[in-house]
């Protein structure tokens, strides 16, 4: 359950910028998770929910976008979109595959109160 320990590092992050930018609660926040991070958005949302309990958090929305993953497939030598891993290369279903991108995970912008 990863997604509990990203849920909580989440909101350290938004109780740091409260402190720092001086607001008192989180209405809205914009996540960025690559299709290839690995992370289950449900069991992210659920974490989040729980951890921000009494916390600058408490309550806010999550918008959660979610780029596609990308890779460069050594057996048809071009770049492609995988939607998950560990797909084959949806060209030729090779599985040489050097994941280019769709692995971050980070807060893009908050709406604050
Ligand atoms: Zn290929």
């Amino acid at each position: 359950m990863h997604e509990l320990s990203l849920a909580q590092s989440l909101i350290e992050l938004m109780e740091d910028e409260a402190r720092r930018g001086g607001f008192s609660r989180v209405r809205k926040a914009w996540l960025e998770i690559g299709a290839l991070a690995g992370v289950e958005e449900t069991a992210l949302r659920f974490g989040f929910e729980a951890a921000a309990l009494a916390t600058c958090a408490e309550g806010a929305e999550l918008e959660i976008l979610t780029p596609p993953g990308e890779a460069w497939c050594f057996d048809c030598g071009r770049g492609v979109v995988l939607q998950a891993l560990p797909d084959g290369c949806p060209h030729c279903a090779g599985h040489r595959l050097q994941v280019t991108g769709g692995t971050q995970f980070k807060l893009k912008e908050l709406e604050v109160i």
